[in-house]
């Protein structure tokens, strides 16, 4: 008997969209992944989705009940946690896609995040770590020096040190020009910080010999705004010449705070300078600059937007997880009769039901619709690092555009997707005997973290597809009728969700339009538009995704030969007639340019 599939994640899904779609092989013949082939690609999912199962999924619930703890200085956390993560490094997963010379796997970027998937869905929580490392990591490989890349990233890379990214502050989350933490430069070419950050993930425990903190810090006189924002290294204990950890810095987590989810990932108050701890005899967090003054934030943006993709990806497997446990419970769960048969036939399964299998249909097509989009984003990656310069500049121009929406669609519909999961479930569902409760939870964060749901809107309406004269949205629409194309010569269903999005993609470009001629007499009212219009351009893109992976089927038969190949079709057919549909009264909005909400004055509620 084959064993049964697993409710993390699909690896047959998985597959599909890596290779029969992504074709994510064919990047092996490119110099700078050729010493990976399909058989390395598929080893390492093989391994992530192995390690995932086995060390990260069991403490998943474990870490829900049993919250950090601020003892002292110090956090609490279980031992599980930091077993996964160490099992993790051990892997090499940790440098899985970043270059060879730096110690890395160089993995393509696609399979990578194919790796990442499977411990998102297993336990975001615990997974959290690597990610807000890697990033880190990222960052500093992007704009370090090769000191700071020798001190600080190379140990993170090999497990030894955690790293975090610390922006946010009690006054200034979304606009981050408001930060207050100070950079005095001392004359060794070094800094001290003095200051309050607020939100930081990761920010203390004892899982590592070493706590790279990231940190968004203003140096006096420097301008008013986001121009006068610097980055600094500010790591937890100072690191030696020959790499031994030194004196313990003036950092130190001040408070905690405690989430309806994600509680595996500590969530800490950092206060830098308070003179906790006096290295180098004085008070102060010694920070090292990151690139040159001023340009913080440019840099910082480097980790954002791979956190964005991750976040999205996050938000695509808590997703996914919820729906392959909401069907077990289904396909498992006895419960009346269809409508109209007699008593005495036996009870079905809730998937029996037309109305259970509505919930579970939405749930597919907006799992596997945010997994192809986050997979896609990945392969864009992939072009910038290792494509033709045409093919660099033209995924660079492309993923502009779509990480916004590979961020906040998932956030917003695969935490809709948990919720169908909570409600397939019935009251078992809103117990926590069951995981999907704490799914929705946790997936609760990602429309909030990374920049809200809000401030995604306004890069995408207010940069994104204005950038270069309209040139990011062309990025976009050219290659959704580039689909469109082939949907028309594939003939069949094809053709008819191509005409579906073709007309939708018009929708956009023309509403587009409408709105830069708003925008450009009264900027507010434009913007004041920005989330619908977020969710019409999603909407819009999970559409071209579901005709992407209804072309990949090729001449397959969606019958009970291929049960894979019918259940695509019914999710693809679900989305473009169920949900696509709903774009009609959002761009009707929009359109019209509707002023209810910009006009509300605050005394009125
Ligand atoms: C669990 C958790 C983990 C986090 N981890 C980190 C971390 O590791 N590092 C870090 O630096 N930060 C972290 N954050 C902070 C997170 O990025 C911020 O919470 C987020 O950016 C929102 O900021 P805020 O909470 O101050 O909300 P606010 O900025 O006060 O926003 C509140 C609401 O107002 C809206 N809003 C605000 N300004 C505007 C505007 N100009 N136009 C329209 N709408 C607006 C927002 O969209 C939102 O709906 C974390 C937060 C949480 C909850």
């Amino acid at each position: 008997m084959s064993p049964l599939p697993s409710t993390v994640l699909s690896r047959a899904d998985l597959d599909f969209l890596l290779h029969d779609w992504l074709r994510v092989g064919e990047l092996c013949s490119r110099e700078h992944y050729a010493d990976h082939s399909r058989e390395t690609i598929d080893a390492v999912i093989d391994l992530s989705a192995e390690l995932a199962t086995r060390y990260f999924a069991p403490h998943n619930r474990k870490a829900d009940l049993t919250e950090p703890r601020l003892v002292g200085e110090e956090v609490e956390l279980i031992p599980e946690i930091g077993e996964a993560l160490r099992r993790f490094a051990e892997a090499d997963l940790v440098g899985a896609a970043m270059d060879s010379e730096v110690g890395g796997m160089q993995l393509p970027y696609t399979a990578y995040l194919a790796c990442m998937a499977w411990f998102y869905a297993a336990n975001i929580s615990t997974a959290a770590y690597p990610l807000l490392t890697t990033g880190n990591a990222n960052l500093l490989l992007a704009h370090g020096t090769p000191e700071l890349v020798e001190r600080y990233v190379t140990p993170m890379i090999e497990g030894r040190y955690f790293g975090t990214m610390c922006l946010s502050e009690p006054q200034a989350g979304s606009n981050l020009a408001d930060i207050t933490t100070r950079a005095e430069p001392r004359e060794d070419g070094t800094y001290r910080l003095f200051g309050q950050k607020m939100w930081i993930s990761a920010g203390e425990h004892q899982m590592a010999e070493n706590i790279v903190h990231l940190v968004l810090a203003k140096i006096p006189g420097s301008p008013a705004g986001t121009r006068g924002i610097s980055l600094f290294v500010v790591p937890k204990f100072l690191v030696d010449e020959d790499g031994s950890l030194g004196e313990r810095n003036d950092v130190v987590i001040t408070g905690l705070n405690h989430k309806m989810g994600f509680r595996g990932t500590v969530n800490t108050m950092p206060t830098l300078g308070q003179g906790l701890h006096t290295p180098g005899g004085e008070a102060g967090a010694v920070g090292y600059l990151v690139g040159t003054e001023n340009t913080g934030l440019k840099q910082m943006f480097t980790m954002m937007n791979e956190a964005r993709l991750g976040v999205g990806l996050g938000a695509t497997a808590i997703g996914y997880t919820g729906y392959l446990k909401s069907l077990a419970y289904a396909r498992d769960r006895p419960q009346g009769r269809p409508a109209g048969a007699s008593p005495e036939t036996p009870q079905v399964a809730l998937t029996g039901h037309a109305d259970v299998r509505r919930m579970l249909l939405a749930q597919k097509s907006y799992v596997e619709g945010a997994l192809a989009l986050t997979l896609y984003c990945a392969r864009l990656v992939d072009d910038e690092r290792s494509g033709t310069p045409e093919q660099a500049a033209e995924g660079k121009a492309l993923l502009d555009v779509l990480t916004p929406i590979a961020k906040s669609w998932p956030s917003q519909w695969c935490l809709y997707a948990n919720e169908l999961a909570v409600q397939v479930l019935g009251g078992a569902g809103y117990t926590i005997d069951y995981d999907v409760e704490q799914h929705y939870r946790d997936n609760r964060l990602n429309p909030i973290h990374e920049g809200t749901h809000g401030i995604q809107a306004q890069d995408l309406l207010g940069r994104k597809v204005l950038a270069g004269g309209g040139a990011g949205l062309a990025a976009l629409t050219d290659r959704v009728l580039a689909t469109c194309a082939r949907g028309d010569a594939a003939g069949g269903e094809p053709a008819e969700m191509a005409a579906q999005v073709r007309s939708g993609c018009e929708d956009l470009i023309a509403v587009t339009g409408t709105l830069a001629e708003l925008g450009s007499a009264d900027p507010p009212a434009m913007l004041a538009n920005a989330s619908v219009y977020l969710e019409a351009a999603g909407h819009l893109v999970i559409a071209w995704m579901w005709l992407e992976q209804l072309l990949a089927l090729g001449d397959r038969t969606a019958d009970e030969s291929d049960s894979f190949a019918a259940g695509k079709v019914r999710a693809a057919r679900y989305f473009l007639r169920w949900e696509l549909p709903t774009n009609d009264a959002r761009f009707a909005l929009l359109r019209s340019a509707d002023r209810t909400t910009l006009d509300m004055r605050d005394e009125w509620f």
